[in-house]
């Protein structure tokens, strides 16, 4: 069993002050892996004092050596990206090829986009024309808490302690406790990249510990969060105090709209999208509304599709679902489908237990309910694995009433072949992405929801913002 407990806090790694000992669990196998220290208040104090000292002289660093310890960071991640691929199927059950093409990859991919927007980024600016004397600052904003979850480690570090040592702040990442490991060897690479001491700290922990702790220190000045809704509701309360900025990325449970003039391949790859990472992605098209000449077949489409999904354990080459990340969930989706079945959807794919000849893991069936009502349960609450419900809509105000009739607003996909449909539906879906005919968001778009699901914007230049405050100046002199 792998030993981690030690946390890297001033550029050392050094052992907990306050540790209590957790395994990390392979969910391939359901076997311990790994062992880390979930610290406690003096680990978070020192963390958070190393990077206080470590501000003001990054902050105020030139920009030029900030991108290259992120160019050096970038070399090194790409040298190592098969080994980060492998600590993220380990960790959190993502089979080994998707884990290189997509998980770890997904850190690279994020890299690179900052430090192209970063090209462009103008700490000082302009106000406009009409006054030559004033300047619009864009101020790193300081010591920033970083709270990531399990199902995308990399993508959510690296969209968080990128832009934010690339403006001039400096960070304590708190990874998600259930997938620690891609996180800690992040911070080797960090360390190999040579970044100054405390500008990168990371300290493990649970909510309640090191979570609450960062959220309501006195000496931190913004935390940026992703996970659920539940505990971001509770870091904004535990921020309230300090007047901490609290940046958030919840949940989802995002609608589908296919039309009857959608292209061949539509439903297969909402299907797909929704099994992609075994259901555990917040963008996830969890409830497909199919216009009613098209539903039928759309629904024997879907379940086939979901039919010939197989699953196996993470460490296995192949284009197989991996099993969801921990017990706890495993239980949860469990709950959801039988409440599925109780609240009267149709059952068309998958269903309750482990796939058939599976009896060790956390594996879940790849799962689709047909006839499903906005009101019943798998309709409205984030169920975090592959199930995917399905129903149908006669207009196009109905699909738009329909999907918006959520607490959330995460991404909205739409499938159609009339091109002022889909901008006419772009404009009138309450989400903070849209995404249309399959196509993917481009590098630099920014990533973030309404309503339950946050209110952060990260990537792109929208990113580099989030971490900076705006100072307003009068009475520049020309220089
Ligand atoms: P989670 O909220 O249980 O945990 C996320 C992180 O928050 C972990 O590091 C955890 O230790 C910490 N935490 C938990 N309670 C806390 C508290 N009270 N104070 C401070 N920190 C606390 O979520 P999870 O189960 O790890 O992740 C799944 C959730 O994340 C899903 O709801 C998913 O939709 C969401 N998610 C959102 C996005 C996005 O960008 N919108 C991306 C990925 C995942």
């Amino acid at each position: 069993m792998l030993d981690k407990r030690k946390f890297y806090i001033d550029g050392a790694w050094v052992d907990p002050q306050d540790g209590r000992d957790l395994e990390v669990i392979d969910p391939s196998n359901e076997e311990p892996c790994a062992v880390i220290s979930l610290g406690g208040q003096a680990d978070t104090d020192a963390a958070v004092a190393a990077a206080r000292r470590a501000f003001i002289p990054w902050a105020e660093a030139p920009r030029e050596d900030r991108v290259a310890a992120v160019q050096r960071l970038y070399e090194i991640y790409k040298r190592r990206s098969d080994e980060m691929a492998e600590a993220i199927s380990l960790e959190m059950g993502a089979p080994i090829d998707m884990s290189k093409a997509q998980q770890s990859t997904s850190g690279t991919w994020h890299i690179k986009g900052f430090l192209k927007a970063y090209e462009n980024f103008e700490h000082e600016r302009m106000l406009g024309d009409h006054a030559p004397n004033d300047r619009i600052l864009m101020d790193p904003i300081g010591v920033v808490g970083m709270i990531t979850p399990w199902n995308w480690p990399m993508n959510q570090v690296t969209l968080k302690v990128i832009p934010a040592v690339l403006v001039g702040c400096t960070c304590v990442l708190k990874p998600s406790e259930i997938a620690p490991l891609s996180s800690l060897l992040f911070a080797e690479m960090m360390d190999e990249a040579g970044f100054p001491a405390g500008v990168f700290n990371l300290v493990n922990g649970d909510g309640p510990g090191v979570g609450t702790q960062l959220s309501s220190h006195p000496d931190v000045e913004m935390i940026s969060f992703t996970g659920s809704t539940r505990a971001g509701a509770l870091i904004s309360k535990a921020a309230a105090d300090t007047f901490k900025r609290v940046s958030l990325e919840l949940g989802g449970k995002g609608a589908n709209l296919v039309f009857a003039d959608a292209d061949d391949k539509a439903v297969k790859r909402g299907v797909l999208h929704v099994m992609n990472n075994t259901g555990q992605s917040c963008n996830a098209p969890t409830r497909m509304l199919v216009e009613r000449s098209r539903y039928d077949a759309a629904v024997e489409e879907a379940a086939a599709t979901a039919q010939k999904v197989t699953v196996g354990s993470a460490h296995e080459e192949g284009r197989h679902m991996g099993p969801v990340v921990s017990e706890t969930q495993f239980n949860k989706i469990q709950d959801l489908i039988q409440k599925g079945m109780d609240e009267g959807a149709r059952l068309v794919a998958g269903g309750l237990g482990r796939p058939e000849g599976v009896n060790r893991g956390y594996f879940v069936r790849p799962t689709v309910f047909a006839d499903v009502t906005p009101d019943m349960t798998i309709a409205r609450e984030e169920i975090f694995g592959p199930v995917l419900s399905m129903m149908a809509f006669d207009t196009e105000d109905e699909a738009v009433a329909i999907a918006n009739d959520t607490d959330y607003g995460l991404t909205n996909y739409v499938q159609s072949g009339d091109g002022a449909r889909r901008n006419r539906l772009a404009r009138r879906l309450r989400s903070g992405m849209v995404e249309m005919n399959g196509q993917s968001r481009a590098m630099g778009s920014p990533f973030g929801g309404y309503k339950a699901s946050g209110n952060g914007r990260e990537g792109g230049k929208w990113g580099l913002d989030e971490f900076c405050e705006v100072k307003a100046v009068s009475g520049w002199a020309a220089e």
